[in-house]
């Protein structure tokens, strides 16, 4: 028997039923939604008073390594922990690691992103374990997902091959209340298979949050009776009793996130309804109405069910009086990253802007991100553009941008190869010391533990030097002038210097601070002699800032507003505004670009 229960969210769950499994090394990157697993680690190995090695990596294939290396050579029960655009990164290895047996347990937990949320791209992991026979779990609740991770472990240590636990930000982030069992003593209570309905004419297979959907969806529809519903809990290799099902159903209908992972195991093309037949949407999470209008229009498409689903509309009624102001993501009022990706823009409306993954990414509505592939590649692509441009002679300004987690993460190579090659461009490295957009876990910059023991901390600086950069400059984005100077003077020397020119723009996160920049007084001076021209919301896009039609004058939110300052810079009737437009009229370094050499 468990002896208590906690309300716990699925991350910490996963980590629960790892710990109870006697888990001893466990390794991660963050990456939303899959950060909170290693904490969760960390909380329960200190409740259980356990000896668990834990650490945040410098990225997942340091992370994928580390657990490997303890596990297939060790005999360590291992785990790391990554989001699913993050396995990309421990790729190569995870690939070898299928190779040979490993002498203790090895779990992966790779978190999807269905829709996606937060990731540049969707992608199913459930896919590349399926492809490379990797035997793969896709829980579908915090409790369940305890269970599984109680069990991959133990299964992964008794077979000796690694295994994958592919949860999605659902379950990850869902809250329930999860029983805990003293180490060891965990009863994992699997539910798979043909768990609900009695129908013949429609086989619904779902695994992950799709399969709690459809109990739902059924009970709703009132559909016992027409349906049958089967649960796979292990989508790779799926157990030989699910294409019993399949035969003995007139039709099925497979329900998963967010690929064609199960529906391609099935194969039977003329039988099974999904995303290959456009049934369900190609792409996207699969929420409950969606689940639900696919199910009603599927049964009355065969001549039965209640027919088509009307929603009793008072929750939509209700939600359509209620005024809710669009809201896009947003950098934080007062962030820092805002300040530097004016003074980019602001110098040059028209350089090219390679962007790289982090919060900074929302530069985008500034103008000041042009693209985002992956972690790294705001420097590499920067190469790409200037040989682009110099094969026809060209110096046009490449600005690109990536955080301090970021550059440790992946920028290390390609700024070396950026030096090694001779390539021009200038790079902002926005360092505001934690990695803010994952939940402030400690950058290797500030040497500080997942336990918050402090070691040994790098300096971004001493690596740039050291791969052979020779213009750095370490400007505090808030100064405007300052920040907007030394872009144009890092442009100048690229035209004598083949070499990139690197800005360290640093200022600590507003999070880390809890909005410290509160200081100055609250800028009533925009709103008072504010003209209406809008400059601000184009250039600036604060969270603090609205405009007002009635009046025809910026409106500041005081309760969002950090007294940051930098609205005074983007307004031209103000005297810093002023100041800068005086400034870019002057021969200012860099002034002079785009051109030719
Ligand atoms: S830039 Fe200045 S004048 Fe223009 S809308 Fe903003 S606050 Fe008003
Ligand atoms: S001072 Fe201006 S830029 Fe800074 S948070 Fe307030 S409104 Fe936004």
């Amino acid at each position: 028997m468990h002896s208590r229960e906690e309300v716990i969210i699925g991350n910490q769950a996963i980590a629960r039923g790892l710990v109870e499994a006697g888990l001893e090394i466990a390794a991660a990157y963050p990456g939303t939604p899959s950060s909170e697993i290693l904490p969760g680690v960390v909380y329960f190995r200190n409740m259980e008073g356990l000896k668990i090695h834990t650490e945040w990596s410098t990225n997942e294939l340091c992370a994928f390594e580390v657990a490997f290396g303890a596990a297939a050579y060790g005999g360590a029960r291992a785990a790391c922990f990554m989001k699913q655009v993050g396995l990309n990164v421990a790729f190569p290895a995870l690939l070898r690691s299928r190779e040979r047996s490993i002498e203790g347990g090895l779990v992966i937990v790779s978190c999807d992103d269905p829709g996606p949320q937060s990731s540049q791209t969707e992608q199913d992991t459930r896919l590349i374990a399926a492809l490379f026979g990797i035997p793969v779990f896709d829980p579908s609740s915090p409790s369940e997902a305890a269970d599984v991770a109680y069990h991959a472990l133990n299964w992964s240590f008794e077979n000796k091959v690694p295994v994958i636990i592919r949860s999605t930000h659902r379950v990850s982030h869902a809250r329930e209340s999860v029983p805990l069992y003293d180490p060891g003593a965990r009863k994992a209570a699997f539910r798979e298979g043909h768990v609900a309905g009695r129908g013949r004419k429609l086989g619904i297979v779902a695994s992950g949050m799709s399969s709690s959907l459809v109990y739902d969806v059924i009970e709703e529809l009132g559909a016992s009776e027409e349906v049958s519903l089967y649960k796979v809990l292990k989508v790779y290799p799926v157990d030989e009793a699910l294409g019993r099902f399949v035969d003995s159903m007139e039709r099925v209908l497979v329900l998963e996130e967010t690929d064609q992972v199960i529906e391609a195991l099935i194969g039977d093309v003329n039988k099974v309804m999904g995303r290959r037949d456009g049934t369900v949407p190609s792409a996207g999470e699969i929420t409950y109405d969606i689940v639900r209008d696919i199910l009603s229009r599927v049964l009355a498409g065969a001549g039965s069910g209640k027919g088509p689903f009307v929603p009793d509309g008072a929750i939509e009624e209700a939600l359509s009086r209620v005024a809710v102001v669009p809201r896009p993501p947003k950098l934080c009022a007062g962030c820092p990253h805002r300040a530097s990706f004016f003074a980019m823009q602001y110098l040059w409306p028209d350089a090219i802007y390679p962007g790289d993954i982090g919060c900074y990414t929302l530069g985008i509505s500034q103008g000041a991100v042009d693209t985002c592939l992956d972690m790294g590649a705001g420097v590499t692509l920067a190469e790409g553009f200037y040989d682009a441009f110099d094969q026809d002679g060209k110096l046009v300004p490449i600005l690109a941008s990536i955080g301090d987690s970021t550059f440790l993460h992946a920028c290390m190579a390609p700024l070396y190869d950026a030096v090694k090659n001779r390539k021009r461009f200038i790079l902002v490295i926005m360092d505001n010391s934690t990695t803010a957009m994952t939940g402030m876990q400690p950058t290797p910059q500030t040497g500080v533990t997942v336990d918050g023991v402090r070691t040994r901390s790098v300096a971004i600086e001493d690596i740039v030097k050291g791969l052979g950069v020779n213009y750095l400059r370490i400007i505090d984005p808030y100064d405007v002038p300052a920040m907007i100077r030394t872009i144009g003077e890092a442009f100048d020397r690229l035209k004598e210097e083949p070499l990139p020119a690197v800005i360290i723009a640093r200022r600590e996160c507003l999070l880390l601070v809890k909005g410290a920049a509160k200081d100055a007084a609250y800028p009533v001076e925009i709103e008072r002699d504010c003209i209406g021209c809008k400059s601000c919301l184009k250039t600036l896009d604060c969270l603090a800032m609205s405009f007002d039609e009635a009046a025809k004058k910026i409106r500041i939110d005081d309760s969002l507003c950090t007294n940051c300052g930098i609205c005074y810079y983007a307004c031209p009737v103000q005297p810093q505004g002023k100041a800068l437009k005086a400034e870019k009229k002057a021969d200012r370094p860099g002034a002079a670009a785009p051109g030719n050499r």
